[in-house]
């Protein structure tokens, strides 16, 4: 072999090997239940609400936030409940539309569905004006879109009508059982159930990129911008650092909702299935691929996450 032959193979070897790994790969960060999950005092909120912020912007992560105005309605503490959802523009970030009271389209008609979304936009609109932005973006409450193909024509027709945009998922995940179980330890101090939990989470969240990365080369022939659904509280504000790092170990460079939204499989129609679901999943269904099972989280957060629920149910 001629030492220039020798050279080219030796080019085209690495060219390989950094095509395989240095993989280019895009995700957007959302949030939902804001201000916050949970009923944390008004300083529990500002606290979370700050570190997470700080977080978003020490990792330069261009988040949108989904609102839940009932939330702010708490006598006493509307002026400070507004004012976290301002911190979050004040931040550069964008606010959008998750309905009043977070309602279960499972159980009311469309037309109270409707109007819990009419009633949801009140304070937020008023305070992108501020800002010269526009309420633009709606997630449904547990990504139920219609438990009928009726349901979801005539919602899909009405959010379009009041001009939203639909936020899609793809990186759906258990977020909150790990979030629900790290908050119930924190309230009782529990300072080893919390680290336990903590170092559970970002592993867990890992195999969901992992999954929802195989299942979109296996449906769509390639990797598509991502979807990230996270909710704002403890736990994420405790450990977004440590997911961001690994997002990024993975390759992924953060970019904002608009960007997601260009990659062409998000045009594809979105199957109405019986559960709120990855849209990977909904559109494996447009174009007529099986289902496809999810990882679990491990077993023993499901049983501490059961097990904190039924304690507090029996209060
Ligand atoms: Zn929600």
């Amino acid at each position: 072999m001629s030492r220039l032959n020798y050279f080219v193979s030796w080019l085209f070897i690495l060219f390989c090997w950094a095509g395989a790994f240095g993989q280019k790969r895009e995700v957007v960060v959302t949030f939902d239940d804001l201000p916050t999950s949970y009923e944390y005092s008004l300083q529990a909120k500002q606290e979370i609400t700050k570190k997470l912020l700080q977080s978003i912007k020490s990792n330069n992560i261009p988040a949108i936030g989904f609102v839940n105005e009932s939330k702010l309605f708490v006598p006493g503490e509307i002026d400070g409940r507004t004012e976290l959802l301002r911190m979050w523009l004040d931040a550069g970030l964008e606010l959008g539309n998750h309905t009043f009271s977070h309602v279960n389209l499972e159980k009311i008609p469309i037309e109270a569905y409707e109007e819990d979304v009419i009633r949801g936009e009140t304070v937020t609109r008023l305070l992108l004006n501020q800002k010269n932005m526009k309420l633009r973006y709606f997630r449904h409450p547990q990504l139920f879109t219609g438990l009928t193909v009726e349901y979801q024509n005539a919602l899909a027709a009405f959010l379009k009508k009041r001009g939203y945009t639909v936020a899609p998922v793809t990186i759906d995940n258990v977020d909150y059982v790990f979030a629900y179980t790290y908050y119930k330890a924190k309230q009782r101090g529990d300072t080893k159930t919390m680290s336990l939990v903590g170092e559970a989470y970002i592993p867990y969240i890992e195999k969901m990129f992992e999954f929802f990365e195989q299942l979109s080369k296996d449906s769509f022939g390639y990797e598509i911008k991502q979807v990230l659904l996270l909710h704002a509280n403890d736990l994420n504000a405790d450990y977004l650092d440590k997911l961001a790092a690994m997002m990024k170990r993975r390759g992924y460079s953060f970019i904002a909702l608009e960007e997601a939204l260009k990659d062409k499989t998000y045009s594809l129609a979105d199957a109405q299935m019986n559960r709120g679901v990855s849209w990977i999943h909904r559109w494996r269904k447009t174009k007529n691929l099986p289902a496809v099972a999810e990882p679990d989280e491990p077993e023993f957060i499901k049983k501490m996450f059961n097990d904190a629920r039924q304690k507090s149910m029996s209060k």
